[in-house]
Order: structure tokens, then sequence, then C-alpha cells
């Protein structure tokens, strides 16, 4: 179903809806977050077939339809979910606790590297609260196009929480799930314990890169297929 609606999007990725893309829109329907009268071109009379065979199709089936397998590119790990960013940013959000003293605020980007993971990161801080950071992801790309001494290098930090929107299948908070961080640039299966559920967001702590095994039950979307 996920193929179908993205194709009856007009496929204008104009951020209207408040995502940056159309198939990140078409997602929010599937799980049910949004409904198709928040994207304004669906309304102009030109989309209203389209407009109106979306909503046929949504009022027949549940929220999260799993459509193909989810696996890791590195290790083919398989996962439940795949993370997306919350509504009007750019990926999903983590939270870190940096092990540098570089004091930093709301809106500074910084270069860090995970603990466990062999890419720098670049991201702009979105609050900092009990010595914890949480951003969002920008780069690496973002080291050639901006200033070098605009960037606050905090060195290696722990990865303690991520949180987004998620594609794949119904969780319950408490349980320890396999995920894919949409913006992962290794592809990399993550494990962690979920403990916030709300409107289609999820919050998941305890973040280990370290995958064990992978039971059959397990298993979504592949993004790469
Ligand atoms: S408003 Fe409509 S056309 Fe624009 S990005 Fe959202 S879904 Fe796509």
């Amino acid at each position: 179903m996920l193929e179908r609606i993205k194709n009856l999007l007009p496929g204008f990725n104009c951020g209207n809806c408040g995502y940056t893309q159309c198939d990140d829109f078409a997602r929010s329907l599937i799980n049910k977050t949004e409904n198709p009268s928040q994207c304004p071109v669906l309304l102009r009379p030109s989309y209203s077939a389209d407009k109106k065979a979306i909503e046929e199709m949504l009022s027949k089936e549940p929220a999260f339809h799993p459509v193909k397998i989810i696996s890791g590119v590195i290790d083919h790990y398989l996962a439940d979910i795949i993370l997306h960013p919350l509504k009007n940013e750019k990926s999903c959000r983590e939270t870190l606790l940096p092990f540098s003293s570089v004091k930093v605020e709301p809106d500074d980007v910084i270069r860090y590297r995970p603990l466990g993971c062999p890419i720098t990161h670049i991201a702009r801080v979105i609050d900092t609260e009990h010595n914890l950071i949480t951003i969002v992801i920008i780069g690496p790309q973002t080291t050639r196009s901006t200033d070098a001494t605009e960037i606050l290098d905090l060195g290696i930090c722990m990865v303690l929480a991520f949180q987004g929107t998620y594609e794949g299948r119904s969780l319950k908070v408490g349980e320890t799930i396999r995920f894919l961080p949409h913006h992962c640039m290794m592809q990399k299966v993550h494990s962690g314990v979920v403990v916030n559920l709300e409107n289609g967001n999820v919050r998941i702590e305890i973040i280990d890169l370290k995958v064990w095994s992978m039971p059959e039950k397990s298993g979504y979307i592949n993004r790469h297929n």
C-alpha cells in the first residue's frame, strides 16, 4: 500500500504538509498520524481523484502494514522498524552524553563521533538538559559548506536515545527492538528499549550498536529493495 500511496501523491516535495518529501508524508498517512487533506496540492480539483483513491485505500486498512523485510547493509541483521524524522525535522533526534567539557547551546553546530561508530557526525543542537544534548544530524556533508571554525568539536559521545516517527510493525513500551535510523550513513541496525510511544512517535533508549541474534519473527522493510 505504501508504494501505491506514494504514486498517488503529487511528488512536488514542496514541504507544505510539514514533511520534506512526499514519501515521508505517505508513511505518516499509513501510520494514521496525518490525513490527505494536509497536502494542499491534493486539495486542488485536478488531484481530487488521487485524493479520493488515497482516502479509500486508507479507510480499508489498519495502521502499520508490513510490506517488505528491513535489514542492515553492513551486517544484514533484520530490524523491526525504520526510524524517520519527527515532523519538520531533517533527521530523527539523538540524545548524546558528551565526554568533553565543551559548552553547547541550542542552535550550535557540533562535530562528534558516536561511541562504537567509525563515522564523524555533524549535528545541530536542539536542546541541552542535565548535561545531555539533543541533536538532529545535518552532516557529514555540511563540513564542506560550513566554516569549520563554527563547528564545536565534542569528540566521542555516547548516544543514549533516539526519537522519531517509525515505519514497521506495532511496538510496545518496554520491549527491546532492533531499528534502522533512516539517516544512518552505515545503514547499521541498532538496538534499544522503547520508553515512549505517542501519536506515531517513538523514543528508544539504551542504544546499542551490537545486535545479537536474528529471531525469525523480526523484520519488516529493507529500504534498499
Ligand atoms: S504538501 Fe503534498 S506535494 Fe508537498 S511535500 Fe507534502 S505531500 Fe508532497
